[in-house]
């Protein structure tokens, strides 16, 4: 697809994703300290489970239409976690005396792939894109951007948006939130190819459950105007140096408690915000969720996007 780049400092600095906008919802001074602090964080097993899922899921396909079945998805998954660690080597401490055992775990991602079969069919699908960047530069200057798990498209032309969760469902208070992330892909598809998709699909295979949403153009104006908001606040917070912690039953999967002032802690001095904004490949994704992507006050991120095979996957969100 045609990308549309950002091409002045001022506008690299204003992009959003999905990631991130969800961040900043979520707490700002979390999306404080993945973006502008780029603070590290520890990969979780759960969170690079669904890295290697994600990317069996996306080899299935290379495979012709009859030979992608379960038991071919479990050949796939050694050589899949193989090629993660050659990128990223320390994910093996994860495994080991205060780990999981890496046995059991690799059994775990063959057992979401299983669950996969249950709900599709691949050898009924021939996706037209996978894991796919998408970006758009709306009027303001605020570019929105991510990766698209599946993009299919019928032959009367109709779109469908697919994304592969690795935990479970969401209860129907959270539903809106998992479909904030859909929408915001439908809403870069929309602007920048000209069609409202037809279908959005998340697919859980934490719990063999699928949600299906069938988006209107009002949905995704709304969208829009609500991402458009998020952004001002998120000027505004740049502005003024005030990341408020939001503490909430999240913070038990933050990283960064030790220096969050909800939690007694001090958080370190706000680095510059340009030197925090240039590109960085390794910044988007973050260990633990689905990485996306990610960046500065405006955040999020880098002009280039980064490198898909190094995106860790939000298990859940
Ligand atoms: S511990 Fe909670 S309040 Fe503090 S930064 Fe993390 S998510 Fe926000």
């Amino acid at each position: 697809m045609t990308v549309e780049t950002p091409d002045t400092a001022e506008q690299r600095l204003a992009s959003l994703s999905p990631s991130r906008a969800s961040d900043f919802m979520t707490c700002p001074l979390l999306y404080r300290f993945r973006v502008i602090d780029k603070l590290p964080e520890t990969p979780s097993p759960d969170a690079v489970r669904g890295t290697v899922v994600h990317s069996v899921l996306e080899r299935l396909f290379d495979l012709p239409a009859a030979e992608r079945t379960p038991a071919q998805a479990g050949e796939l998954l050694q050589p899949a976690w193989t090629d993660l660690l050659a990128e990223a080597p320390e994910l093996a401490e994860m495994f080991g005396d205060e780990g999981p055992d890496l046995a059991g775990w690799l059994q775990q991602c063959r057992s979401l792939l299983d669950r996969y079969f249950t709900l599709e069919d691949p050898s009924l699908l021939e996706p037209t894109e996978r894991e796919v960047y998408v970006e758009t530069l709306l009027e303001s200057g605020l570019t929105l951007r991510g990766y698209i798990d599946r993009v299919d498209v019928a032959p009367t032309g109709e779109v469908r948006i697919v994304d592969y969760k690795t935990g479970r469902a969401p209860s129907e208070y959270f539903e809106a939130k998992a479909l904030f992330q859909m929408k915001f892909y439908a809403l870069v598809v929309w602007r920048t190819r000209g069609v409202l998709p037809r279908m959005l699909q998340l697919i859980y295979l934490g719990s063999g459950e699928m949600l299906r949403y069938i988006p209107e153009e009002r949905d995704l104006i709304a969208t829009e105007r609500k991402v458009q908001a998020l952004w001002a606040a998120i000027k505004r917070a740049t502005e003024t140096g005030e990341w408020r912690p939001h503490r909430s039953v999240l913070c038990g999967w933050c990283d960064h408690q030790a220096i969050c002032p909800a939690w007694g802690g001090t958080p370190p001095p706000l680095p510059d915000i340009r030197a925090a904004a240039q590109p960085d490949r390794q910044a988007d994704p973050r260990p633990g969720e689905a990485v996306d992507t990610g960046t500065q006050p405006g955040v999020d991120g880098p002009a280039d996007p980064p490198t898909a095979r190094t995106r860790l996957h939000d298990p859940g969100a």
